[in-house]
């Protein structure tokens, strides 16, 4: 084990909030009905092979996958076809779901369900990858970038780190510690088979120095298994940032504009190295995910749920008890980063990580006053920037100084908003700039 790691620029100490860190993973078992997004992943919404009618069962593919950023989308569980329509998503956007009434579970065959692990790693790569693309894999910390294309290395570029992301530094969340917990030994075979399809010897498994559990449990598997190791990183948000990870463990940076591979680097969200091994060893698409509910606790039980993919979340909300006329803000993700969901009917998708309630009082936007020129939203900004700069020219419509500010860097963590003792929004006036620097291309 190595020294705690962390990254060099800025960044902020917040108070964690892990009330379901110890939680139990529980099933939260099959809601009468599911919504399926046909996108849940960054590129074109995958193709429709299924009608109203169709009988389907857990694992079935319901979508294909459009092109090299999309994704295979497959059933979450058992049932009928009733609608393919859209629906609110959790950014308030219609979006096209696929809608099945469930019956009684029923799996493709080819799926094998058995709590057996399988550590028998195949020796063919190419068959690896194309169980992963057959699976649907998709970064599962929030980005939905489709995984073959992290595992398919350009001819020109080359890996020489692989960390699993393991830091889950937002506020609340604790779905990937409870997986560390629970499963540490199928995650260090997914990080195994990712070693092998990237054609490296050692993949590091970066865990926050706040779970000092899953530290022991996955560093006991770690011993018996060549070619994964842990690294343990300070309690320093946004540690889990992929270019703050790669920095804090390899001590490289990545370029700006560029991709983790731009520095020797692919960087994989624990739930996916998960995710991995049971595409690869169990035959199993990502149909399931586990879902931290959590926030106020006069509003909700906090715990972590086994969740099927198109589960609306007013049906995850009543599993934990929550008191749903209370709610003054429902948040898909964590408070730095997450989405304000403007509906309660918005399905998980396989990016969802957890659902975080806060109460009306709280989720007040508190008054913006002006800026009084502390220089604070800098100081944590870990990607170096001058936020104050940024949101000052874009109130003066002066969109000519955003490139040489670097706003396109920003990695929207929300450290500079959060600082912040005018209450200047200043990570939306992050994300307007980059809307203006794209524009100008
Ligand atoms: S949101 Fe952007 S500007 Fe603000 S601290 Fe994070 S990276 Fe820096
Ligand atoms: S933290 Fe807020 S008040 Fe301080 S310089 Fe930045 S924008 Fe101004």
């Amino acid at each position: 084990m190595c020294n705690k790691k962390t990254f060099p620029l800025g960044g902020l100490h917040l108070n964690k909030q892990k009330i379901s860190a110890l939680s139990p993973i529980q099933d939260a078992g099959i809601p009468p009905l599911v919504y399926i997004p046909v996108k849940q992943h960054i590129g074109t919404p995958a193709q429709i092979i299924v009608a109203p009618g169709d009988k389907v069962k857990i694992g079935t593919l319901l979508a294909k996958a459009n092109g090299a950023l999309s994704a295979n989308i497959h059933a979450s569980v058992a049932g009928e076809v009733k609608k393919i329509e859209e629906i609110q998503g959790e950014k308030g956007y219609f979006e096209q779901v696929i809608t099945i009434q469930t019956s009684a579970d029923e799996y493709e065959a080819e799926i094998d369900t058995s709590p057996d692990i399988n550590s028998n790693i195949p020796q063919d790569v190419e068959e690896i990858r194309q169980k992963i693309t057959a699976a649907g894999l998709v970064g599962m910390g929030g980005a939905g970038f489709p995984t073959p294309i992290k595992t398919t290395i350009p001819e020109n570029k080359s890996v020489q780190y692989l960390i699993i992301n393991g830091i889950e530094c937002e506020p609340y969340l604790t779905a990937d510690g409870a997986l560390m917990l629970e499963k540490p030994e199928q995650i260090v075979i997914g990080a195994k088979l990712l070693n092998k399809v990237l054609g490296i010897q050692n993949a590091i498994i970066a865990i926050d120095e706040n779970k000092p559990q899953a530290i022991a449990k996955i560093t006991q598997v770690t011993k018996r298994y060549v070619g994964v190791n842990v690294a343990v990183c300070k309690s320093k948000y946004p540690q889990g940032g992929e270019k703050q990870l790669i920095t804090a463990i390899t001590g490289r940076e990545v370029p700006a504009g560029k991709l983790p591979i731009d520095a020797g680097c692919v960087v994989q969200n624990v739930a996916t190295t998960y995710a991995v091994y049971e595409a690869v060893m169990k035959n199993k698409p990502l149909y399931e995910r586990i879902v931290t509910v959590s926030g106020d606790p006069s509003l909700t039980t906090a715990g972590n749920y086994l969740t099927r993919i198109g589960t609306p979340a007013e049906y995850l909300l009543d599993k934990a008890h929550t008191n749903k006329s209370q709610i003054g803000k429902l948040l898909f993700g964590g408070p730095m980063m997450g989405v304000s969901a403007v509906s309660l009917q918005a399905p998980i998708t396989k990016k969802t990580g957890g659902l975080v309630v806060i109460d009306t009082a709280s989720s007040l936007r508190q008054d913006e006053t002006c800026c009084i020129r502390c220089g604070k939203c800098a100081e944590v900004c870990p990607m170096g920037l001058m936020p104050f700069a940024i949101a000052s020219n874009l109130r003066r419509n002066n969109t000519a100084p955003l490139k040489a500010l670097h706003v396109a860097d920003c990695i929207e963590c929300g450290a500079c908003s959060y600082i912040c003792p005018a209450k200047v929004p200043l990570v939306d006036y992050c994300k307007l700039g980059k809307y203006e620097v794209n524009k100008q291309k």
